[in-house]
């Protein structure tokens, strides 16, 4: 893992500090900076110190940029500026962009949250900002990943094959797991459905809306109701031209 230092990055000095200890840490949140992958970290800061927020230094504890290097910001134990109510309780860690999160990142994050966790002794709360504060932050890609417990990898897809324009079963159980499931068994089967009418991120990732959208489906055609898509739940998408309550 690549961490570069408060001293790496040349930060400013901060103007305040306020620190805790690892007994007050019972959150980890995740944000995304809402802006371009290419942001430089000084650039963040700057902003966060400037005028516009007039923060004593870069909001987050920790920043992560698309390609998996982690920043280190107000670190560990410092107070943060990144949700409120929540800056002593949660450790704040970004990723650099806006809604186009990358495995290497998403590792890295993992790889933080499972370090405050060994340091802090005990198991803490995942949490996008969303989850405490009225933001689109992190962004619906993290969210579900947050949602789906912060997988490192994702299990490999098996591929899709069509006979005679029919997307067969791809052997595998679509549901909401750790790793969360991604690929085009899952993107084709969203796209179906959203042929069909329902309202669903057509995105290739099996998150808790899509199960949501699963259970509505297997309600509406009669099937059980597991919001998982199974081989019966598959076949069922493709052979009904309308189901009953669509
Ligand atoms: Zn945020």
């Amino acid at each position: 893992m690549r961490l570069v230092t408060r001293a790496g990055w040349k930060a400013r000095a901060p103007k305040n500090t306020y620190t805790v200890t690892w007994a007050t840490r019972t959150e980890f949140f995740v944000h995304h900076t809402d802006g371009p992958q290419d942001q430089s970290i000084k650039s963040i800061q700057d902003f966060h110190m400037g005028p516009s927020r007039g923060w004593s230094d870069i909001g987050y504890n920790f920043l992560v940029h698309a390609d998996g290097t982690i920043y280190e910001g107000r670190g560990w134990l410092t107070v943060g500026a990144h949700c409120p109510d929540h800056n002593r309780t949660g450790i704040g860690v970004a990723f650099i962009g806006d809604n186009n999160p990358t495995a290497a990142a998403k590792k890295s994050i993992r790889y933080l949250y499972d370090e405050a966790c060994r340091r802090a002794g005990r198991k803490l709360r995942q949490l996008g900002h969303g989850d405490r504060f009225p933001t689109a932050c992190p962004g619906p890609r993290l969210q579900a990943w947050v949602d789906a417990g912060m997988p490192a990898e994702a299990e490999e897809a098996p591929k899709v094959v069509v006979k005679d324009g029919v997307p067969q079963w791809p052997g595998r159980v679509l549901k909401v797991s750790e790793p969360m499931q991604r690929g085009d068994d899952v993107k084709t089967w969203q796209g179906k459905l959203a042929k069909r009418g329902w309202t669903i991120d057509v995105d290739g990732w099996y998150g808790p809306k899509s199960r949501t959208v699963c259970r509505g489906y297997q309600r509406a055609t009669g099937l059980p109701v597991t919001g998982e898509v199974d081989a019966a739940t598959w076949e069922m998408t493709w052979s009904w031209t309308k189901a009953p309550s669509e």
